[in-house]
C-alpha cells in the first residue's frame, strides 16, 4: 500500500467514492478555535483529505487543555506555544498532502473578513457567544455554511447552518446571553469524551456537505447528554424563525452594527489569571525590537507568532503579532494596563 491508498477506506464508501473524495480535496475549511472541539474536528478533516484547512486560535496551550485537546502534548503546555501553530504542525505530520494555515488572532468584527476570506465552510469550535453571533452574521451575509458545536459538562449540541437564510443561530438564541448566565468549561468542567463525540458529529456533518451531499445533512438541532443517556432532536421553532432579527429581518447587527465591542476592550480571560489587552490604535513596536528591549528584564521567548517576557515577579507578558497582549499572573485590569505601559507601549 502506498501514499495513494491513503483514502482507500473512505472512497470505498459508496456515498463518497473517488468523486466525493475529489470534492473534499477541493474545499477550503476554517476551524474557528483550536480547543477541545477544534483540535478533534481538524484532525478528522485533515485525515479525511480536506485540501485546505485554516486553523484559528488566539491562545496558547495550557496544562488544563491536555485532558481533552488531543493534538497537544505536555511540551506544548510547558512552552506555552500558540495553539493554532502546534495544531497545524501535528496535522502536517498526519497528512503532508494538504495545505494547513495557522492564524493566531482574535476573531472580531474587524478581523473576521480576513480570517474567513476564501473559505467554503466553517467549523464553529469557538468558546464564546460573541464569536458565534459574529460568525452567524458573516455566514448569512456571504452565504457560507457552518457547523455549530458546543459542549459543557457532559452535554453538547450540534447544528448545521447553510448560510442561505432560515434557520440561523439567532433563531435559537435571539440575544446574547449575559456572561453570568453562561456555564463554561472553566466553571462547570467538561468530559473529554463528550467533547470528542460532539467534534466528531460536527466533522460528520461537514463531510456530508463537503463530499457533495447536502441532502444528507441533519436539519434539526441535536442535543446529547452523554452521562444522562439522553438524546433529542428538535426542530427550529417556526415562530422564532419568523421574528429572527438576523435571517428574517436581515439585521446583521454583530457584523455591521458594531454590537461586538468585546475585542476593543480589555478582558479578564475566563478561568485563568490573565488579562487580554487589545492592540493599540497606533502602530505597535515590532516584536523583534521588543524582544531586544526586554533582554535585561527577564526571560524572553520569541516565536513566529509572539514574543513573551517572563518577569522575575512571575508575571508574563505575551505580545502577539496582531498587536494583542495577554498578561498572565493577574486578573486586575489596571495592573495589566500599567505593566503594558511599562514594558510594551512605553
Ligand atoms: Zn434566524
Amino acid at each position: 500500500m502506498s501514499n495513494s491508498s491513503r483514502y482507500d477506506r473512505q472512497t470505498r464508501l459508496p456515498m463518497i467514492g473517488q468523486s466525493g473524495q475529489q470534492l473534499i480535496r477541493d474545499r477550503r475549511v476554517a476551524v474557528l478555535g483550536c480547543g477541545a472541539l477544534g483540535t478533534v474536528a481538524a484532525d478528522i478533516l485533515a485525515r479525511a483529505g480536506v485540501g485546505y484547512l485554516r486553523l484559528i486560535d488566539r491562545d496558547v496551550v495550557e496544562w488544563t487543555n491536555l485532558q481533552r485537546q488531543s493534538l497537544f502534548l505536555e511540551a506544548d503546555a510547558a512552552a506555552g506555544r500558540a495553539k493554532a501553530e502546534v495544531a497545524c504542525e501535528r496535522l502536517r505530520l498526519a497528512n503532508s498532502a494538504i495545505e494547513l494555515e495557522p492564524i493566531v488572532a482574535d476573531v472580531s468584527v474587524d478581523t473576521i473578513a480576513a480570517i474567513l476570506d476564501g473559505i467554503d465552510l466553517v467549523i464553529d469550535a469557538a468558546d464564546n457567544f460573541a464569536v458565534r453571533f459574529l460568525l452567524n452574521d458573516y455566514s448569512l451575509k456571504h452565504r457560507i455554511p457552518w457547523v455549530h458545536g458546543g459542549c459543557v459538562g457532559t452535554s453538547g449540541q450540534v447544528m448545521f447552518f447553510t448560510g442561505q437564510g432560515k434557520p440561523c443561530f439567532r433563531c435559537l438564541v435571539p440575544q446574547m446571553p449575559p456572561a453570568a448566565a453562561i456555564a463554561t468549561c472553566d466553571t462547570a468542567g467538561v468530559l473529554g469524551s463528550a467533547t470528542h463525540a460532539i467534534a466528531s458529529l460536527q466533522a460528520t456533518e461537514a463531510l456530508k456537505w463537503l463530499s457533495g451531499h447536502p441532502e444528507a445533512v441533519r436539519r434539526r438541532v441535536w442535543s446529547l447528554d452523554f452521562w444522562g443517556n439522553r438524546s433529542r432532536e428538535v426542530d427550529f421553532p417556526p415562530e422564532l424563525c419568523e421574528t429572527c432579527p438576523a435571517c428574517a429581518h436581515g439585521e446583521l447587527s454583530f457584523l455591521e452594527g458594531g454590537a461586538d465591542e468585546t475585542a476593543s476592550e480589555p478582558q479578564v480571560l475566563c478561568g485563568r489569571q490573565a488579562v487580554q489587552l487589545p492592540a493599540p490604535p497606533t502602530t505597535a513596536v515590532p516584536l523583534d525590537i521588543l524582544a531586544k528591549r526586554w533582554l535585561d528584564l527577564g526571560a524572553v521567548q520569541s516565536t513566529k507568532f509572539f514574543v513573551r517576557l517572563t518577569l522575575p515577579e512571575q508575571e508574563t507578558l505575551t505580545v502577539f503579532r496582531d498587536g494583542r497582549t495577554v498578561i498572565d499572573g493577574t486578573d486586575d485590569i489596571a495592573k495589566a494596563k500599567s505593566l503594558h505601559a511599562r514594558y510594551v507601549s512605553g
